[in-house]
């Protein structure tokens, strides 16, 4: 599903599941965004879908300011093997507006760890990662809730598994919501970690930086294109 309002985008999801819950979850995506003049519902059979057993491991850390909080975000991107200077640059142009003249962008970055080069074909649309769901959304979002996260952080999360199970080395991510300051970090190695504030309230800009290595480029795109996958479980 995706709305907008004066041609503008204001919500947008994506939901895997079985055919009996099809109305349900079509009432519920018409009745998500609080105001919209526009929106695109396509409903699609998936074929084939592959479970995730596990998401990533979630973890938290909240900073004092930006700086420390960006100086944190770099750390452990180095620890996932981006090197420092790739790692920067994804930080700087995120800051930016990594879009055309600063914009926002519909999808992620794909960066080259190796030389900080930008190899997604379209700079303003990106890659989307899309067809990643939890196999009992409810229960993932009352435990995320019991632990104090919203429902942004099941689909971040569901979205960041799915990347790293297609070959992303680290993924970089603050929202472009000027009033949501956490973002994360998310590799095999450090798993999902929320960093808070990734930016100033206030801020419109945000995206994510998906760091990958240039030789997976074509299997990389189609994995987080076309494969549906379907996450268990969070991890004990
Ligand atoms: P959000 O976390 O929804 O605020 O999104 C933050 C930014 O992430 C957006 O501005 C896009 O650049 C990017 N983005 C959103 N959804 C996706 C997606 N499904 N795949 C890749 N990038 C996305």
């Amino acid at each position: 599903m995706r709305a907008s309002l004066g041609g503008k985008h204001v919500s947008g999801a994506e939901r895997l599941v079985g055919e009996p819950l099809l109305q349900e979850t079509v009432l519920e995506l018409l009745r998500r965004p609080t105001s919209f003049d526009q929106m695109v519902l396509t409903v699609e059979k998936v074929e084939e879908v592959s479970l995730i057993e596990a998401s990533l491991p979630i973890s938290s850390r909240t900073f004092e300011s930006v700086a420390d909080a960006r100086g944190f975000a770099l750390k452990l991107l180095t620890d996932s093997g981006v090197p420092p200077r790739t790692a920067e640059r994804g930080l700087r142009l995120l800051a930016e507006g990594a879009g055309p003249g600063g914009s926002v962008m519909r999808g992620a970055v794909l960066m080259d760890v190796e030389t900080a080069g930008r190899l997604e074909e379209d700079p303003q649309r990106g890659v989307r990662t899309v067809r990643v769901d939890w196999k009992n959304r409810r229960a993932i979002e009352r435990t995320l809730r019991e632990r104090g996260m919203t429902s942004r952080t099941v689909d971040a999360l569901a979205l960041a598994t799915k990347n790293i199970l297609c070959g992303v080395v680290a993924e970089l991510c603050w929202s472009d919501d000027p009033d949501y300051t956490t973002g994360y970090v998310a590799s095999g190695k450090v798993g999902y970690v929320r960093i808070d504030p990734l930016k100033e309230r206030g801020d419109p800009k945000g995206g994510r930086i998906y760091f990958i290595r240039k030789q997976d480029l074509p299997t990389l795109v189609e994995c987080l294109e076309k494969r549906a996958f379907l996450i268990e479980s969070l991890p004990d």
